[in-house]
């Protein structure tokens, strides 16, 4: 059953996606050669804690620690170790908390100094993919729109889009309804509506679409070894359009990075 939220439930999602943002944006400046996930992973709960916060995966479904880390050819849900990052690498980092009874959940893959040029495209084309499916995010629309739009956008750049892990209604849970994937048929599965609040969250792969698992349990890597990128943001139905709840500003602040991708995902009347 999808649980719409009221305005002012949305307001306080946007509390919890915007400590996210602000843990993102903490650790971007921290993601270095040499540095372990482990280490990041305690920097993250410390701050998530600081800011009146739980962190939203530890023990979830028994998840050991605060951050997913997933570098190179994993996709999701690596554990932390202390393996240290190294120049070249690429690392998936997501984030949940909850606050005020609502979870905020999301990710953004980072990279470790200089990056080789076919994996930097693969992050601008899934991150791009990200608001090309948020794009589709409003009334009247249906998950496969949604799915279908992210599809597209990354076959068309012959990328492989992973089929067994999913986006999410979010909320008082992690993991609501709907299921949203990242692929799919125009027109199809459950229609949006007013006060919906999703994470959407395109894992996409430089070669094929293909996954395994660790005997961990957790872990998921491509088949074939390749990189995979994952980004997330947590948006709203508010006035029939997509509202973004969480924000990359705090990372590109840190990264001095200019960008206005999400400035059409905000809607003036709203406070924040
Ligand atoms: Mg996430
Ligand atoms: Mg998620």
């Amino acid at each position: 059953m999808i649980k719409t939220k009221t305005l002012e439930e949305i307001e306080l999602m946007r509390e919890s996606a915007l400590i996210v943002s602000k843990t993102l944006g903490m650790l971007a400046k921290e993601v270095q050669p040499g540095v372990t996930t482990l280490q990041l992973d305690k920097l993250a709960e410390e701050f998530i804690r600081d800011h009146g916060a739980v962190p939203g995966f530890l023990g979830l479904y028994d998840f050991p620690n605060t951050l997913c880390m997933s570098p190179n050819a994993q996709v999701v849900h690596g554990i932390p170790n202390d393996t240290p990052l190294e120049e070249g690498d690429i690392i998936s980092i997501d984030c949940g908390a909850l606050k005020n009874e609502f979870y905020g959940d999301h990710a953004y893959t980072f990279e470790v100094g200089e990056v080789d040029k076919a994996t930097k495209e693969l992050l601008k084309v899934t991150k791009e993919s990200l608001y090309v499916g948020i794009r589709e995010f409003k009334t009247g629309n249906r998950v496969g729109d949604v799915g279908y739009a992210i599809q597209n956008y990354c076959e068309s750049h012959g990328y492989g889009v992973v089929r067994e892990l999913v986006g999410h209604g979010l909320g008082r849970k992690m993991h609501e309804d709907p299921e949203m994937p990242n692929y799919g048929r125009r027109g199809r599965g459950k229609k949006f509506s007013e006060g919906m609040v999703v994470a959407i969250e395109p894992m996409i792969n430089l070669g094929t679409h293909r996954i395994k698992q660790l005997r961990d349990g957790w872990t998921i890597l491509t088949a074939d070894g390749k990189p995979s990128a994952h980004f997330e943001h947590d948006v709203a139905i508010v006035n029939g359009k997509p509202e973004l709840l969480s924000t990359f500003k705090y990372i590109y602040e840190a990264l001095g990075i200019e960008s206005d991708e999400e400035d059409e995902f905000r809607q003036k009347t709203l406070v924040s």
